[in-house]
């Protein structure tokens, strides 16, 4: 018997499944993979600011950069490279953009550049100090320590009794952590769109200072020898649409492998020389983004039951939130998108608070705001 069992072990389930654990609760987690199997696995993982003038979204990365650095710090320093990012503008990044913003820089000339390292070709760049790299998978195992673990493909969710039983497992809740995988539950207010993408880690003799990003990033040289070059950003091809949100490694990408990896070289080399360089190991993966940008945690509102009740919902009157009607015992926590190792602490934290003490999750972060959106829309 479980308190809690989260179904898949990512960076949103390894997150939520260590803040409860570390709250006196008995925690299991489940994954059809292993641990950081999914997306979670591919990721670069970079830890970055959001730069730009100050909004409600890059507000919202930057606080979270700032606790989850610190969180990571202490979990586990040795998954952690710590060098800062030099970021380079680009086309969907201007210059404007990187000097007049919320976050402290400092600004990088190419001969400044130089004169720190003869390898990084003829660019400029803001530098900002809290970034970093880190190893997901070592990550993800630490924050289950504590934890019960089962690889296991979840197919249904029963409910009896005021439990969750899945074979010889009962749990009193369930935290669907899922990525791109199609929900257990319907969940129709929460549209994920997987955005597949590619990093490579590659070998070279060549000592990077720091991370690197332009449209992708260079990380800087990790403890384990290696450098990660990521990530492309592909779409699915739509003539074989057969694993478009259930497979976290489709085959089918518009472009193949190869000319993605080429890509990456391609742009690396752009930024800085990489001497001696050797391809070790592709990861690839789908990213679970939504259109409104923020991640989504709490209760699952469960839609069709909530507009029977009050179906005057769809003409703008307005229920509290506590009388809306919800699946048993069940969470969520997904659409981290492209910043999942940024985001997981950080909303994990805020998730565990609500279910343990009852504090109020962020609207923008909210199931609540997403299914009165929804309600709300001429279309339904
Ligand atoms: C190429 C690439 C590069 C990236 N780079 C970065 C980066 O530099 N920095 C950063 O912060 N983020 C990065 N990201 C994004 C980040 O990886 C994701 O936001 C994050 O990993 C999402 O974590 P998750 O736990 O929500 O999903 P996932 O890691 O995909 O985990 C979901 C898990 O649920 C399991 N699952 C689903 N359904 C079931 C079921 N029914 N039964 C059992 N198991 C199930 C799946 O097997 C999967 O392992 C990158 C992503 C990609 C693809």
């Amino acid at each position: 018997m479980y308190d809690f069992l989260i179904i898949g072990a990512g960076s949103a389930g390894c997150s939520i499944a260590h803040f409860l654990q570390q709250n006196g609760k008995k925690v299991a987690v489940m994954d059809r993979e292993g641990i950081a199997a999914g997306a979670s696995g591919a990721a670069g993982a970079f830890l970055s600011p959001l730069p730009g003038k100050q909004n409600p979204y890059n507000t919202f990365v930057n606080d979270a950069l700032d606790f989850s650095m610190d969180f990571y710090q202490k979990l586990l320093p040795e998954a952690l490279d710590k060098k800062g990012v030099l970021r380079v503008a680009a086309d969907n990044f201007k210059q404007e953009k990187l000097k007049n913003n919320a976050v402290a820089y400092d600004y990088f000339d190419a001969d400044k550049l130089q004169n720190i390292s003869k390898n990084f070709r003829e660019i400029d760049g803001y530098f900002y100090e809290n970034a970093a790299v880190l190893d997901p998978l070592k990550i993800c195992n630490k924050l289950l320590e504590g934890c019960d673990f089962y690889t296991r493909d979840v197919r249904e969710l029963t409910f009896e009794n005021g439990f969750y039983i899945l074979e010889d497992i009962k749990a009193k809740n369930i935290i669907l952590a899922q990525g791109v995988s199609n929900s257990l539950v319907e969940i129709p207010y929460m549209q994920i769109s997987p955005i597949f993408g590619l990093r490579v880690d590659v070998k070279t003799t060549t000592n990077i200072p720091c991370n690197i990003h332009k449209s992708i990033s260079v990380s800087t040289n990790k403890q384990d020898g290696t450098v990660s070059i990521g990530a492309t950003q592909e779409r699915h091809d739509s003539s074989k649409m057969e694993c478009l949100t259930t497979c976290d490694k489709c085959a089918f990408y518009v472009n193949s492998e190869e000319v993605q990896i080429k890509t990456l070289l391609n742009q690396a080399d752009e930024l800085i020389e990489l001497e001696n360089l050797e391809v070790v190991k592709v990861y690839k993966g789908a990213r679970a983004s939504i259109k409104s940008y923020f991640p989504v945690i709490g209760k699952i509102v469960d839609y069709e039951k909530s507009l029977q009740i009050y179906p005057s919902i769809k003409n703008g009157t307005k229920i509290p939130i506590n009388s809306l009607l919800y699946y048993p015992n069940l969470y969520v926590i997904n659409a981290l998108g492209s910043r999942g190792f940024v985001f997981g602490p950080y909303l994990a934290k805020i998730l565990s608070e609500n279910i343990i003490n009852d504090t109020q999750i962020p609207k923008e972060l909210s199931t609540q705001k997403l299914f009165y959106k929804m309600a709300r829309s001429k279309s339904h």
